[in-house]
């Protein structure tokens, strides 16, 4: 496993960010790359924080410098805290608040103008996998937001909307065919090869078979990545798959 991410959502304030920010210390190494997306509000501390290697992420990025945008913050509010990663189109932004595929793709625009990584969520809804068209909804997410799109850094995190924050996960299979249908259809839009990770109700009890079967590269996590241990153990488990990939 390469990357492990941690979405903090609208969860903690400053002081409980940076204290869970400090006790993540040992998470990264051994060629496991880790990084938080804390809420904006507790990103100067944990910053300021972040220790072994620890790279950070904000959760979103309107596509502007600064300006007359009431309620969002730009690359000015960012810019001098490292950060490496950016979210853009996790199910949360575009079910619950409305993005749509023009925002998005400004957005990743944005982000790779300003030489930053984006992370591009795609997933499918439960009634979208039922009527069997969770391949015809990622593939329009992937083009839409790819086509024509300047080179430069990218990940993506498959997370089906249905396992996000419900318990509920993709069985091995069902992510392992959906993480080889990105594959494929990346090579058709970008050169490169693209990191593709997981995401939905990632924990210590379900990354052991994830990690043996679901063909990705990392893991998107967010409530499991709100508890030091649990998150910590999710980090043990991708370094210790990392190490027996190399041997
Ligand atoms: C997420 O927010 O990207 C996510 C995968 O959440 P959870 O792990 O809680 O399902």
């Amino acid at each position: 496993m390469k990357f492990l991410l941690a979405n903090w959502k609208m969860n903690l304030g400053a002081a409980g960010a940076r204290e869970l920010a400090a006790a993540l210390g040992p998470a990264a190494g051994a060629g496991l790359e880790v990084a938080v997306f804390p809420p904006f509000t507790a990103l100067e501390g944990v910053a300021g924080t972040l220790a072994g290697g620890i790279a950070l992420g904000v959760q979103d990025l309107y596509p502007a410098e600064k300006g007359a945008f009431t309620g969002e913050i730009g690359f000015q509010q960012i810019e001098e805290f490292s950060v490496r990663f950016v979210l853009v189109g996790h199910s949360e932004r575009r079910h619950l608040l409305g993005e749509g595929e023009p925002l998005l793709r400004k957005k990743l625009e944005f982000v790779l103008a300003r030489s930053l990584t984006p992370v591009l969520c795609v997933g499918e809804t439960l009634a979208e996998r039922e009527a069997g068209r969770a391949e015809a909804v990622v593939d329009g997410q992937l083009a839409s937001a790819l086509e024509g799109l300047p080179a430069g850094p990218l990940l993506i995190a498959y997370e089906p909307v249905w396992a996000i924050g419900t318990g509920l996960v993709a069985t091995t299979e069902q992510a392992a065919a959906m993480h080889d249908f990105i594959r494929a259809r990346l090579a058709g839009l970008r050169a490169g090869a693209i990191p593709v990770l997981y995401g939905g109700s990632v924990s210590p009890a379900t990354i052991a078979a994830l990690i043996a079967g679901a063909r990705c590269d990392g893991f998107l996590v967010g409530g499991a990545s709100l508890k030091a241990d649990e998150f910590l153990a999710l980090a043990r488990a991708c370094r210790a798959a990392g190490a027996e990939n190399r041997r």
